[in-house]
């Protein structure tokens, strides 16, 4: 990341600045160790609580726990946060609705609470229609799990109509915040009408990440969802001291032995601090700026899912270059070639062969122009010599692997 632009679309790879790396290495910070008293743990508990205070007005939401060690784990203390609030009122509800665009973590967290998804297609636009929630909402489902922005890069217009559908049965709004980076400080998702949301710091708020962590996926909620949030919650005393507090009797528990990944939390508190909320609006704004920029700089060379304005992200397919026999794998392979990290591929599901760029607003106009000049210069050989887009790899240290080998039968000796 720091040499170059990673465009791999949902996952935010963006510039973390150093300053964060090296708050998060102060030895106050790196060399507390998680079972110190309160009285000696002030300064970190109070980080954490000011961070919860930020995260809470980025997002609009009311409450916040910094618990989860990552995305799919914020989702499914979310969707543990639902259960709960449903049991607690003896309501059983089986169902909970999931579009096509959203990421594939949504229905596993789902499915782990016991509900069973049910899908709803998207609209031509690439959204959710409210008809179609309207058709499939009713008092036997919890809800719907929503990614917002949605896994196209769109956002999801309609969601506060979406919102009003699914409350008036009685169910609950959860949204998946994982890419926020096109919408801090724009977006205020409390009053879209989510009750439920988390966030990936680690691809929004500066952590590198990449290979597997950490990470943190704080969860955010209303205040009528407040007392289901994991324990231990964070206080303030009387006396102005933070101290960690179990007395949450309806809470869903503990998520995890201790208080989430803490290094991630401080490079995201340092984030925030460091930019202010007019730097992370402006961050949001060139985000989505460069990923519309390259929308339309690429938008006659591959083919576009979704001709729409974007927010972080842009979908492309590989649909003008079938006619050479070239594939979204084969064009991925030779920008490895032309030395850049290749974008997401094949994903979303939605769209067949699917090329997802992120360029992320730590780019510049340069940057970006040259990876627009590799992805045109790629679309050229596809018509003049499909063949060495096919062999691609060739100047990497390996070819082209079998990447199902490589992951089921892994020869990790020699
Ligand atoms: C990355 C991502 C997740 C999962 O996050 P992890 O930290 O990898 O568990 C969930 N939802 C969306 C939209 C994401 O982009």
């Amino acid at each position: 990341m720091d040499t170059g632009l990673y465009p791999l679309g949902s996952c935010t790879m963006k510039y973390n600045p150093k300053t964060n790396e090296r708050q998060a290495g102060l030895s106050g910070f790196s060399n507390s160790h998680p079972l110190l008293p309160e009285s000696l743990c002030q300064g970190a508990l109070r980080l954490m609580a000011d961070l919860e205070r930020f995260l809470a007005e980025i997002t609009g939401m009311d409450a916040v726990s910094l618990q989860p060690a990552a995305g799919a784990h914020g989702e499914l203390a979310g969707m543990l946060v639902i259960h709960a609030w449903f049991k607690q009122k003896g309501d059983s509800r089986s169902k909970i609705i999931i579009p096509d665009t959203a990421h594939g973590t949504n229905p596993a967290s789902a499915a782990l609470c016991g509900y069973s998804p049910v899908p709803v297609s998207s609209s031509a636009e690439g959204i959710l229609s409210p008809e179609a929630i309207a058709a499939v909402m009713d008092e036997e489902t919890a809800g719907i799990m929503v990614t917002n922005p949605n896994t196209l890069g769109l956002f999801e217009n309609h969601l506060k109509a979406i919102s009003e559908i699914v409350h008036a049965k009685g169910g609950l709004v959860y949204a998946d915040g994982a890419n926020m980076n096109a919408v801090m400080g724009i977006a205020d998702m409390g009053r879209i009408g989510v009750d439920v949301l988390h966030l990936n710091l680690h691809k929004t708020f500066s952590t590198p990440h990449g290979g597997g962590g950490p990470g943190a996926g704080p969860v955010c909620v209303k205040k009528h969802l407040e007392p289901f949030l994991p324990v231990p919650r964070i206080v303030q005393k009387d006396t102005g001291q933070y101290a960690l507090s179990e007395d949450f009797p309806e809470s869903i528990g503990k998520l995890l032995t201790f208080h989430g990944h803490f290094g991630v939390l401080v490079r995201a508190y340092s984030y925030i601090l460091s930019m202010g909320a007019e730097g992370l609006k402006k961050a949001s704004q060139l985000a989505v700026l460069n990923a519309n920029y390259l929308k339309e700089q690429l938008k006659d060379t591959f083919h576009l899912a979704y001709d729409r304005p974007c927010m972080h992200e842009c979908v492309f397919s590989d649909r003008y270059q079938q006619a050479y026999n070239v594939t979204t794998l084969d064009i991925a392979k030779r920008l490895m070639d032309y030395g850049y990290h290749p974008p997401t591929i094949y994903f979303p599901l939605v769209v067949h062969g699917a090329l997802m760029m992120e360029p992320t607003e730590t780019e510049s106009k340069e940057d970006l122009d040259q990876y627009i000049d590799a992805l045109k210069k790629i679309a050229e050989e596809a018509k003049e010599t499909p063949d060495v887009l096919r062999a691609a790899p060739t100047r990497c240290k390996v070819r082209r692997l079998d990447e199902t080998a490589a992951a089921r039968k892994p020869c990790l000796a020699g």
